[in-house]
């Protein structure tokens, strides 16, 4: 019982995912039919609400990321069915992080925890440590953004 108790104070002490509806912008060109081609290569037929942010938002990272609701400089967040992305203006949307915080919610719906410490497959490239610096050239994560450049997105 008591044990119970704690899960459920720990479940409602969860922070949940804040969009600034003031630094949102439209969806580039192209978003769509990314955010299918990289579903369907993550394996999952879901589809989460993507809110993009842009313009003076993007005020940290040389204009690549915001600063979210913990005070860090991030190109994009995730939570359950929500993800945010940083849209830089113009520049590809392999550049982005779209296909970073898609893989945390393919993991989530996969029922693979969402792999927040991004040492799972989707953002490690096979037998590599997850000690190893992280970028978004590994893993499926790196799969999905070179599928995306190859078809000109
Ligand atoms: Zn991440």
């Amino acid at each position: 019982m008591r044990l119970a108790g704690l899960l459920v104070v720990a479940t409602i002490g969860c922070g949940s995912l804040e969009v600034d509806m003031s630094k949102v912008v439209p969806a580039p060109a192209g978003a769509d039919q990314a955010v299918e081609l990289i579903t369907a290569f993550y394996g999952v037929s879901a589809r989460p609400t993507i809110y993009w942010y842009g313009g003076a938002a993007l005020n940290c990272g040389y204009g690549t990321g915001y600063v979210d609701q913990k005070g860090s400089c991030v190109g994009g967040d995730q939570q359950d069915d929500t993800l945010i992305v940083s849209d830089r203006g113009g520049a590809p949307l392999s550049g982005t992080s779209l296909a970073h915080e898609l893989a945390h919610y393919a993991s989530d719906k996969r029922g693979e925890g969402g792999d927040q410490d991004h040492c799972g497959h989707f953002f490690r490239d096979d037998g590599e440590s997850c000690a190893e610096p992280q970028d978004d050239a590994r893993g499926d994560t790196g799969a999905a953004n070179r599928m995306l450049a190859a078809m000109g997105l």
